[in-house]
């Protein structure tokens, strides 16, 4: 029977993707995604039906996976990281729902650009921590701000994806400025960019000089807590044991 896998292909080395992943795409009839990740994973399925689409075309895509799925094929929808986490999973799901029609979906995970930049970094998300993406988009970019504004209150390590666009320069300054409210200036910032994929690159910097370094819409910006240090360039965040 013909079914859809929402697939977390990792953050983009072939190393960093799950075997259930790579024997779902190696299984699929069609391989369907954003033209960024199609390129990724290309050259390692030879043979493959490719289709790839523009970014904002979430929908399409995944009327077109359910569209080729009811033809028969098994299709493999891929999102980069892992596919909840601000991915496909979730519009597929509920474009199969809205349609009344019985596709099996199965939503597979993957390594997420957050835990890619944090073992890059060391070990800054040891203790509680949120993501919050900084693209308003689809989200009230009040809303964006409160959720800053309680994480940092909240003394969580703070992870930002799309920490920065063309259209969206100054969001990640707002950002920097709220968490300042609550915490020192002298905080812990890892900044990772391309993580698993060419061009890595990382930076530590602080509160006060994050905004001098490269952050781009491939970064992820992680703020520290209270606790988390820079030692022998590593940044850590402690779980609390008494050493
Ligand atoms: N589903 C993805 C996230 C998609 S949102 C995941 O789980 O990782 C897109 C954002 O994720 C980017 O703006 C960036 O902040 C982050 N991102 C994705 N891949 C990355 C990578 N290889 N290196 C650094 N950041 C990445």
């Amino acid at each position: 029977m013909s079914k859809i896998a929402v697939i977390g292909i990792g953050p983009g080395s072939m190393a960093d993707m799950t075997q259930r992943a790579k024997a779902a795409m190696e299984n699929a009839d069609i391989i369907m995604g954003y033209n960024t990740y199609i390129e990724l994973v290309k050259k390692h399925f030879p043979g493959k039906e490719f289709l790839s689409s523009g970014m904002t075309r979430e929908i399409e895509r995944c009327r077109l996976a359910l569209q080729k799925a009811l033809e028969g094929k098994s299709v493999a929808l891929i999102s980069s990281g892992d596919s909840g986490i601000y991915g496909m999973a979730g519009i597929m799901l509920e474009v199969v729902n809205h349609s009344g029609i019985g596709i099996p979906v199965e939503v597979m995970p993957g390594v997420t650009a957050a835990s890619a930049a944090a073992a890059i970094l060391g070990a800054p998300i040891m203790h509680d921590f949120v993501v919050i993406s900084l693209s308003d988009l689809m989200t009230p970019l009040e809303q964006i701000y409160k959720r800053v504004e309680c994480a940092a209150q909240g003394d969580f390590v703070i992870c930002l994806y799309n920490p920065k666009s063309k259209s969206r320069v100054d969001y990640i300054e707002k950002a920097r400025d709220i968490v300042l409210k609550y915490r020192e200036t002298t905080t812990p910032v890892g900044i990772v960019r391309n993580a698993g994929r060419e061009n890595e690159a990382s930076d530590m910097a602080t509160l006060t000089n994050m905004l001098d370094f490269e952050i781009d819409m491939f970064t992820v910006v992680i703020i520290g807590n209270s606790k988390t240090y820079f030692e022998n360039g590593r940044m850590i965040t402690p779980r609390g044991y008494d050493l």
